[in-house]
């Protein structure tokens, strides 16, 4: 391989143009992305980032320099519009092309929306250019009321953000808890009793019927029947895999780019981060993960099996590990979680401080926690030593 074209400038995209230079890698590397802004970090957007204490220049992932330091040729404002695997080109929207004999898809997610009509101060939260809208609208409306449609992460620490500017915040989650697609029930209980302490109102089990206003958003309906007032609203349902440019390559696109345990989707073509689908060998399943630590990782395999090839990639097997901050407590999940599970809790498992440990025929599986960093970093270590051990 002399040319690899890494798409996507985000996480996955930089850590694999990373990877590739620690491996050894000397060839052209070249680095398309659609979004204008250097390479920057998500998280901190619903954090840090929106409740004004940090300002922009924090989030990039690395300064400029660090790209021509590497032999990087970044492409920023560029997006793919299609690729040709075959002949080894990527088509680009402005009509350019540019010609690969390795290809790292790194596209990400784009965050769903409501099928609503577009109004002012309706807003997802998945890009910085989100953020800033948001973080306007939030900054000017203290005491001004925020309907959030969506109780997972990113509703929840947008809450808490929020309330912390002195805004006026329900949540509504058509799920009968919060965090449902991440978390087992007792911490998505635990985490509602936080935030109803901070004054967080929650409308769960119902879903939206329209969002109105005229111009501006002014209010959003419930399938109850009942009304909420709204200045602004963030619409946080989740993430679908951006795909759409790769129509007609050839690959294999279901819920992502479908890829096998080494993280190829074709011979000459690897996919990583939270547009990746890959076959994980320790569950038998496709899984896709939409976590920062797993944008890290996989791009590092991903990156290291590229130059390797298909027969002598190794398999991308994760112990998934997920964050998140909130009232100034840490959030953390680490391995599988189910209802199902036994569970053994340390600390009170009905206050914000507690790690549960979940275990599945005995043997450690999973592991949540809040607050108490140190023990949840201990469990966490146990449970990746166990799966090591059994050779996952
Ligand atoms: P992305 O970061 O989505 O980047 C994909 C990039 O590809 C984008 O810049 C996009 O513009 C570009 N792109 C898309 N299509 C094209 C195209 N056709 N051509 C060129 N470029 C294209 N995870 C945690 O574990 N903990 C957290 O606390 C946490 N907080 C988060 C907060 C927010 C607000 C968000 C949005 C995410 C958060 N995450 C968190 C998730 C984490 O940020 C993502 O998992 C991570 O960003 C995934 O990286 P990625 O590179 O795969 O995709």
């Amino acid at each position: 391989i002399r040319r690899v074209v890494v798409v996507g400038a985000s996480l996955a995209g930089v850590r694999a143009t990373e990877s590739l230079r620690a491996e050894g890698f000397d060839g052209d590397i070249v680095l398309v992305g659609a979004e204008r802004h250097l390479p920057y970090d998500r998280p901190p957007l619903s954090k840090q980032y929106l409740t004004g204490d940090w300002s922009a220049d924090r989030l990039p992932l690395r300064p400029r320099s660090h790209y021509d330091d590497l032999g990087v040729d970044l492409r920023l404002g560029t997006a793919a519009a299609g690729a040709d695997l075959q002949a080894g080109r990527l088509d680009l929207a402005d009509g350019g092309e540019v010609a690969f004999d390795g290809l790292v898809v790194a596209t990400g997610a784009t965050a769903r929306t409501l099928p609503v009509e577009a109004l002012a101060g309706v807003t997802v939260l998945r890009t910085l250019d989100d953020a800033a809208d948001l973080r306007r609208s939030l900054l000017r409306r203290d005491g001004g009321r925020l309907v959030i449609i969506g109780g997972g992460f990113i509703g929840l620490e947008v809450a808490a953000a929020a309330r912390s500017l002195g805004v006026h915040v329900t949540v509504v989650e058509a799920a009968d808890r919060l965090l449902a697609r991440v978390a087992d029930r007792r911490a998505g209980e635990t985490m509602q009793a936080l935030h109803r302490e901070h004054g967080v109102e929650f409308r769960l089990g119902v879903g939206v019927s329209g969002v109105r206003g005229s111009g501006r958003v002014e209010s959003v309906h419930l399938t109850d029947g009942s009304t909420l007032v709204a200045d602004a609203v963030v619409v946080g349902i989740g993430a679908t895999p951006a795909v759409e440019w790769l129509a007609g390559s050839g690959l294999r696109l279901d819920d992502g780019v479908v890829c096998d345990s080494g993280c190829f989707a074709a011979p000459r073509v690897v996919a990583a981060g939270d547009v990746a689908r890959w076959y994980d060998t320790r569950s038998g399943r496709l899984i896709r993960h939409e976590h920062w630590t797993n944008a890290t990782e996989q791009a590092r395999r991903a990156a290291a099996n590229l130059l390797n090839g298909p027969d002598g990639a190794l398999p991308y097997v994760p112990v998934p590990y997920v964050w998140s901050d909130q009232y100034g407590l840490r959030f953390q999940t680490a391995g599988e979680l189910s209802d199902s599970a036994e569970r053994r809790w340390e600390g009170n498992p009905a206050s914000p401080r507690f790690v549960t440990r979940h275990l599945t025929d005995g043997r450690l599986t999973g592991v949540v926690g809040m607050g108490m960093n140190r023990e949840f970093i201990a469990r966490r270590r146990q449970l990746v030593a166990e799966h090591e051990t059994i050779g996952a």
